[in-house]
Parts: C-alpha cells; structure tokens; sequence
C-alpha cells in the first residue's frame, strides 16, 4: 500500500469534496440487519470505506454480579477496531480510545431503550470495526441500534448518527478519513428522530458559535435521512412477506419509505 499523502485541497474549486460530494452528501451507506448466527441481534454497516458489525447478547445475567444494577439492564458496550483495520498495525490491547468510544457509544444508545424492563440482566453490545475509514463511532452507533432492534430489545426509537466536520472553512457531512485528518474539525451527533432528543454531541477543532449551530443542523437532517436508511433495512428482513395478491401493496409501502427518505437526503 502506498503512503498517505497529504491532498493538496479538501474542497475543489467547483465546491466538490475529495471523492465528489457535495458538502451536504452522505457517503453510499449500506445496511444489513441479522447477519451474525449466534448473537440475539446482529446488524453490518458499510458507509463509504468503513465496515462495521455489531452483535448484540442479551438480555441475559449479568457476570461479574457487583456490576449488577437493581431497577434496570446494564448496557454493556465494547467498541474495538481490528488489527487490520487500519493503515498502522492497531495495537491488539484495548485502547483508550476505544474504552472511550465504548462508554460514548454506550450513552447515546441508552434513552432509547427501556432497560428497566430487564432489572439485574445485561445486554451486551459488541462491536468491531473491520476497516475504519473515518466516522466510526457514528456508523457504529447505527449499525449496533439495529442490532438492538434485531434482538427485540424494547426501543422507543432507532438512533441514527452522522458527523459533521469542516474543512478549507466548509461544512461538510459524514467525514471520510482524509477529511477528518486533515480538516479543521469534527461534531458528531447522535440523535432520537421521534423526539429530536440529542444523545451524542462531541466537538473536535473550533467551531464559531453560528457555524456550530449550522452544522448541527446538517447533522439532525442527515440523521433522519439515516433513519429512514435504518427502518427501511429493518423492513427487508421483518415486514410481513407478501401473499398472492398483496405484492403490488407491499413494493408501494416500501417505495413510499424510501421516496421519502431520497427527498430527506436531498434537503
Ligand atoms: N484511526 C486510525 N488508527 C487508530 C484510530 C483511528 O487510523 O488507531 C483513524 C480511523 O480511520 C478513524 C479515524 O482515524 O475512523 C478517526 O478517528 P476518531 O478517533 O476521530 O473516531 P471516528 O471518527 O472513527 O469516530
């Protein structure tokens, strides 16, 4: 593999990014839901060069008990990035980073479910980044979301995920790995579609106050774009199979769903 070098710009004259987007554009995203056998919960994301699977187990009892808590599940989150997953060999051990990551991924995820309905259990998420190209953790939190879903986990609402960075003085949605590198800095944001709840809000570089409120506004429409993304995977595996004489109403459903998630992405 040859080396990294630096892009000579991040944004071209046209106003285009590195790999063709516009600034507002998410990169191709390709969900999958139920793709492991043994976990409860199972969900892939492909968005741009990153890969992410999440497996969720549970709810199930919890070991070590003293971590036992009485009136609700433990949710217990581990983030971790394979070896291979990264230009530099990462480093087997667990990271800081990625305790991190964990705990953050952990805390967006955690208001929508009902994990009082669990007392003392845990459901464990796990997490492997495959190959990390940039917004790992947002893609994680929406890959490991659906993995909740898929292990019927009580949920208010899925939680969608996007980070918003800025780079060469521009906004831009769903950083790639050049961009976060080299941009100025990064704001990535989780959020519950159904209640406009934030649940992830973390900032990298500096930001004025007007550019921050803007680029949180690109993140929540980007957000209920990848929403829909995630209820239409959802779908693919559990809407009811058509029987004879029902097909030409199940494609309208699902044509509906993502026609509007299109007129969403292109706000
Ligand atoms: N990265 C890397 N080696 C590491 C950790 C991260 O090359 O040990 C890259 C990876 O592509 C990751 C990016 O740096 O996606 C940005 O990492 P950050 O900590 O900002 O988290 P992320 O944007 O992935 O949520």
């Amino acid at each position: 593999m040859s080396p990294e070098v630096k892009p000579d710009f991040l944004i071209s004259p046209e106003g285009l990014r590195i790999d063709g987007r516009r600034p507002d554009e998410l990169r191709p995203i390709e969900l999958k839901v139920g793709v492991l056998k043994q976990a409860n919960g199972s969900a892939s994301i492909r968005q741009g060069k990153t890969y992410i699977i999440a497996g969720v187990y549970g709810p199930r009892e919890l070991h070590p008990r003293h971590l036992t808590i009485n009136d609700r599940a433990y949710l217990r989150v581990v983030y971790r990035m394979a070896t291979f997953s990264v230009p530099d060999r990462k480093r087997p051990a667990p990271s800081r980073r990625e305790r991190e990551i964990s705990m953050v991924i952990a805390n967006s995820l955690k208001p929508a479910l009902f994990l009082e309905e669990y007392p003392k259990a845990v459901v464990d998420v796990f997490i492997q980044v495959i190959q990390a190209d940039g917004g790992t953790r947002c893609a994680a939190i929406n890959a490991a979301s659906l993995a909740l879903a898929d292990a019927g986990i009580p949920m208010r609402c899925l939680v969608p995920a996007v980070a918003v960075g800025k780079a060469d003085g521009k906004l831009l949605v769903d950083l790639g790995d050049e961009e976060d590198k080299y941009g100025q800095g990064d704001v990535p944001m989780a959020i519950l579609p159904t209640t406009d709840e934030i649940t992830l809000l973390q900032q990298d570089g500096f930001f004025k106050r007007e550019e921050l409120v803007e680029a949180m506004q690109m993140g929540i429409n980007s957000c209920k774009y990848l929403h829909e993304l995630q209820k239409d995977a959802l779908k693919r595996v559990y809407a009811k199979k058509p029987s004879d004489g029902e097909d030409e109403e199940y494609e309208d459903d699902l044509e509906t769903d993502l026609g509007d998630a299109e007129i969403a992405g292109d706000e």
